[in-house]
């Protein structure tokens, strides 16, 4: 037995079973086949192809979209590398101590220098409130011990 989506003049849509292909082939052209809702004997095979065009379309915009979007990140992690290491070239690591640091230099107790090193969300907050130039920079603060890929912010 063989399934088919028959459609007729007026679109009407219904299934009709076959014993084979050929059984299909001899009722429609012996005009064997109508409509089962208004009985048109112009009845012919639904074509699933636009369907099947529409969800492939679909599948490739999708990759695509993926595509691009890990190339972003690569692009991202790259930048991000490169950020990090002209602040390690740089800066100094004063890891734990960095509000401290910071607001050290902020205050002119100490010798303005780039540093870069850990701060808390509520330190950097605090930071920012007292008018201390800070800037996240995701990824450089993760400590190096860390296996995480959790970034501060
Ligand atoms: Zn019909």
């Amino acid at each position: 037995m063989i399934r088919y989506d028959l459609i007729c003049e007026k679109e009407h849509v219904f299934e009709a079973w076959f014993s084979n292909s050929s059984d299909y082939d001899r009722q429609e052209k012996e005009g064997l086949l109508c409509c089962a809702v208004c009985a048109s004997s112009e009845v012919r095979k639904t074509i699933m192809a636009p369907n099947v065009t529409t969800s492939r379309k679909k599948e490739q915009t999708r990759e695509t979209h993926q595509k691009s979007l890990s190339v972003m990140s690569a692009e991202a992690r790259k930048m991000a590398e490169a950020v990090k290491a002209e602040i390690r070239k740089n800066c100094e690591n004063v890891g734990d101590k960095f509000a401290d640091e910071a607001r050290a230099m902020h205050y002119g107790e100490k010798e303005s220098r780039g540093i870069y090193g850990k701060a808390s969300l509520r330190e950097a907050s605090e930071l920012a409130e007292e008018g201390v130039s800070i800037a996240p920079l995701p990824d450089v603060y993760v400590p190096e011990e860390s296996k995480s890929d959790k970034k501060l912010n």
